[in-house]
């Protein structure tokens, strides 16, 4: 939690904050060792970023002085990332790596080799998602949360939302073996595709190419999702 991350009804009167949650609280007090009288960096969800005194602390209770929270968050990936559902545990670390990393917009999309069963799994609920979202956030010191979007059929996304997310964007498929390099440091409006733990089937694959994807690799090593999201973002922009 490198920015304490406010709600906007954590504020009154511009001035004032104050945290509840047991979270946040044993964060300042076990990470922090913040003790009345620090300045710590604090942003309001989907506002701005500013300092804040640490007035009082106990249990309960956090309370800030704020000095205007005006500066902007960081910028944004220009990148709309489609991830193959993973199991709940990677789901919970790609999430919040994505977001540390800056991406915006996520869809999750069902394929063949994802798991039916993880759909019914809890850490899909909005509050759970949301949660992972918040961590990525703090620690980037981000506000602007992104959208979490399910794609529960493979063919519905590539014949119906496949053609208006490729419109202005350039497709990236991800996948181990393609003959591209993934490419490095490019600033174009872009939509990654990320496989499940097992890969995209090759008529998944070749389904992405024709709808007007390029198909990248990342070199011989499989890595593993969170970690190949990572690599492909960092390497990408
Ligand atoms: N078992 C699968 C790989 C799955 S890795 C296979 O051998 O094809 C999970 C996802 O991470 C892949 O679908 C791909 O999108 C991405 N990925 C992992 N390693 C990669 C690499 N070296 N190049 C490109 N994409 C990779």
């Amino acid at each position: 939690m490198n920015l304490i991350l406010l709600a906007p009804e954590d504020i009154e009167n511009h001035r004032l904050a104050r945290v509840t949650d047991p979270r946040r609280l044993r964060h300042l007090r076990e990470v922090h060792r913040a003790t009345p009288g620090d300045r710590l960096t604090l942003g309001v969800l989907g506002g701005g970023i500013g300092q804040g005194e640490l007035l009082a602390l106990d249990d309960r209770e956090a309370t800030f002085r704020l000095d205007g929270l005006d500066q902007p968050p960081p910028p944004a990936l220009p990148v709309h990332l489609v991830l193959a559902l993973p199991r709940p545990r990677m789901l919970a670390r790609s999430l919040e790596h994505a977001t540390a990393l800056g991406v915006k917009a996520i869809t999750l999309l069902h394929t063949r080799r994802v798991e039916k069963s993880y759909w019914q799994s809890p850490e899909l609920a909005a509050e759970k998602i949301h949660q992972h979202l918040v961590l990525g956030l703090e620690q980037a010191r981000d506000t602007l949360l992104p959208t979490v979007t399910l794609e529960k059929g493979f063919r519905p996304f590539v014949e119906e939302r496949l053609p208006g997310l490729l419109e202005g964007r350039r497709g990236l498929l991800a996948h181990p073996g393609m003959a591209q390099a993934c490419p490095r440091g490019i600033d174009d409006p872009t939509l990654l595709l990320v496989g499940p733990e097992g890969g995209f089937i090759p008529w998944e694959v070749e389904k992405l190419l024709e709808a007007g994807c390029e198909g990248i690799h990342l070199g011989p090593r499989i890595l593993r999702v969170e970690t190949a999201v990572t690599a492909l973002l960092a390497r990408l922009f």
